[in-house]
């Protein structure tokens, strides 16, 4: 199923409205971690996602692993399922690669993305014939597939752009080279998001934006994340966060308390769908939906 024509196609019979939900995870490690997140996946089924997506670490760390992975959800839980895709480390015979193994393994969905050069390389060149921007990516993808394409957006502006205007300009240029949707790195405060899509309509982008949710699970992790990727926390939360620090427990119920009250919102407002950044995990995810299904 192409991710594309969900959102086009949303329709009352969809247990959340009309939003289409999708989970993200990462390839794990060991073979331990590979089946402990087939049950977190299958956990997360119940919920009914529109699909799943499987990141791609940057340089090709996860490739097989990531393929394998959207390959196995698709046939094994019968979900519909996304593999991302940064440039960076790619060749463009590796890329080709990669979209013939999704296609022959019935994945119909790539999020196309920059990636981040390692954090160890001091003068990352990126190979000869490889690509620099996911527009470029996103592209190639465009001519040598019929998958349906994502693309990363930054409502508090990505962090290696020089200003906000640039990086959206890149943005149309991304919307332009063939994206269908549009997936926004994680927020914690609505009000960015609401203004960043007043923004990208204004610029021209008529596609969904899908807001990117994150359930906290530590004060380490959402800081660690949002320095990568860019992004602040709210002072409120921010100061909720510094007095449960010591207390993982009080820290994750914090985050899911967040994340409910920014779903109810957003949900509210219509918008297309809500990606969760799940690091592999159910329960918060899940006492999210319990939370909204209260209202
Ligand atoms: P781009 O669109 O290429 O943008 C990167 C920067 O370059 C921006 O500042 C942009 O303004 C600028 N830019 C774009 N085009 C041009 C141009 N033509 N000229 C000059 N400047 C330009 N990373 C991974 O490695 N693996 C993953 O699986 C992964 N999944 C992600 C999922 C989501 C939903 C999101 C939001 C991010 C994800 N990332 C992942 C992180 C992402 O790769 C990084 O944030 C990366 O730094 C930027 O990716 P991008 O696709 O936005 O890149």
């Amino acid at each position: 199923m192409r991710i594309a024509d969900l959102y086009s196609r949303r329709s009352e019979q969809n247990t959340h409205g009309r939003a289409v939900i999708s989970f993200e995870f990462f390839p794990p490690k060991t073979d331990a971690g590979f089946r402990a997140l087939f049950h977190t996946i299958e956990d997360l089924k119940q919920l009914d996602p529109g699909f799943v997506s499987v990141t791609m670490g940057a340089g090709g760390s996860t490739r097989g692993k990531t393929v394998d992975l959207v390959i196995r959800i698709q046939r094994e839980l019968g979900i519909t399922t996304m593999a991302h895709l940064p440039c960076v480390g790619f060749r463009r015979d590796d890329i080709r690669d990669i979209l013939r193994q999704l296609e022959a393994g019935g994945v119909d969905n790539v999020l196309a993305l920059g990636g981040d050069p390692p954090k160890d390389a001091v003068n990352f060149e990126r190979p000869a014939d490889g690509f620099t921007y996911a527009s470029e990516l996103t592209e190639f993808i465009r001519s040598e597939s019929e998958l349906s394409i994502g693309g990363a957006c930054y409502p508090e502006v990505h962090p290696r752009a020089s200003s906000a205007e640039e990086d959206l300009r890149n943005l149309v240029t991304k919307v332009e080279a063939g994206a269908n949707f549009l997936i926004t790195q994680l927020f914690f405060d609505n009000a960015k998001y609401f203004g960043f899509v007043d923004r990208a309509r204004a610029a021209g982008i008529d596609l969904p934006i899908v807001p990117g949710i994150m359930p906290i699970a530590t004060a380490a992790g959402v800081r660690r994340m949002l320095d990568l990727g860019g992004g602040e926390l709210p002072p409120e939360l921010d100061a909720e966060l510094a007095e449960v620090a010591s207390d993982d427990e009080a820290t994750r119920q914090l985050g899911v308390r967040w994340a409910t009250m920014q779903c109810r919102e957003l949900l509210e407002h219509g918008v297309p769908g809500i990606h969760f950044y799940t690091l592999n995990k159910s329960p918060s995810t899940r006492e999210i939906f319990e939370n909204l299904s209260e209202r």
